[in-house]
């Protein structure tokens, strides 16, 4: 069990401002993932059953719950706040208490950031991410040793109730996230803790293949196609360097008819090849390109994000870039080390 980031006074207070709470909001970051859906729902579920009688808890989404995890528990209760940005607006008014889980900063909210940041509600962090924007909180937990942020939620609530609000859909949800986060435990789980978090959880008659299914096996025959074309055609490979880069513009996707949703997990392609060290995928959107950075080894990609204005972990990193999508990928060839180097041409190579 993980305590050691834990101030049993800090506990204690977000323990009583939870039960006083009379209308709270838990929110999470845009294109949420896994863990960012597992945590809000696993703490929203808890929250439920810890909160006082007749008061209203909402789970929120900057741009809704992706189609990967509307399976989960409760997930009909998420507010996307983009789509519904009224009743976003009027929870956050009323809200005495916000819980954000899984971002660093209200930015990760994207369009609900300055909302956000402008509320007058006490605010909870829990999160994993390096940095913490210790500024925008009353109270942080933060733990950047640990796998996933349902894993922090798992050991942070333990300590606040013990095991009083658990039960199978609080850990269905928290055991998705430390599925996702950790891809399969292959990676961000080098603490003993991970996998006793993981233990503690199938105590609930969860079925963790059952979930894998659901979170990996999901691919419509469009993405499955588009796959294929990702991998001819746009996966640029620099043997020199070790770097695999993948770049997609506005045009690749609306060719197969896919969306960013549709290519998470792609970048991870880019570190299969044996040789490989670091990764990198580029995606256009509109007026925006998106940066996901991975590495295997020694390369800390979270520095490199940085450099974009961006973040993450040294393993998984990303950044927003508001360059046009050739200047992005420009950016990215530099600090990559392959600006004006050529890629291996297989074609002719074979
Ligand atoms: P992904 O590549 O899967 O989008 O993101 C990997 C990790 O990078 C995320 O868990 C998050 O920590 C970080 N990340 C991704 N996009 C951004 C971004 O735009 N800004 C910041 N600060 N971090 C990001
Ligand atoms: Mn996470």
């Amino acid at each position: 069990m993980y305590t050691k980031g834990f101030d049993i006074q800090d506990i204690a207070t977000f323990g009583q401002w939870i039960a006083e709470g009379q209308n709270m909001l838990l929110v999470s970051h845009m294109n949420a993932d896994g863990d960012a859906c597992g945590s809000l729902l696993g703490m929203t579920l808890m929250m439920d059953r810890a909160a006082r009688e007749g008061c209203r808890i909402t789970p929120v989404l900057p741009n809704g719950c992706p189609k990967n995890f509307v399976w989960l528990p409760s997930a009909d209760r998420i507010v996307n706040g983009e789509k519904e940005r009224e009743e976003w607006r009027k929870r956050l008014e009323e809200a005495d208490l916000a819980v954000c889980v899984d971002l660093n900063t209200p930015s990760r909210t994207d369009m609900l950031a300055e909302e956000l940041r402008a509320a007058q509600c006490r605010k909870v962090l829990i999160d994993h991410h390096h940095n913490p924007d210790r500024k925008e909180f009353d109270l942080i937990f933060s733990a950047p040793e640990i796998s996933s942020t349902c894993e922090l939620v798992l050991w942070l609530t333990k300590a606040m109730w013990e095991e009083r609000f658990m039960n199978r859909d609080v850990a269905t949800c928290l055991y998705t996230g430390l599925n996702t986060d950790t891809g399969g435990f292959a990676f961000s789980c080098e603490q003993p803790s991970c996998f006793e978090a993981a233990a503690e959880l199938v105590k609930y008659d969860i079925h963790p293949a059952e979930i894998h299914n659901r979170i990996v096996n999901t691919f419509s025959v469009d993405r499955m196609r588009f796959y294929g074309f990702a991998l001819n055609e746009r996966l640029r490979i620099y043997p020199a360097q070790r770097v695999a880069l993948m770049a997609f513009s506005l045009r690749d996707q609306e060719r197969f008819g896919v969306n960013g949703e549709d290519m998470e997990g792609l970048v991870n392609y880019t570190l299969m090849m044996k040789e490989m060290e670091v990764g990198a995928l580029l995606r256009e959107e509109r007026g925006r390109t998106k940066v996901s950075l991975r590495a295997k080894y020694g390369v800390d990609v979270n520095l490199m994000a940085q450099k974009l204005g961006g973040g993450g972990h040294t393993k998984a990193a990303g950044a927003t870039c508001t360059m046009s999508f050739e200047k992005t990928l420009e950016e990215v060839e530099r600090l990559l080390g392959i600006a004006d180097v050529e890629p291996l041409h297989w074609e002719t190579e074979r």
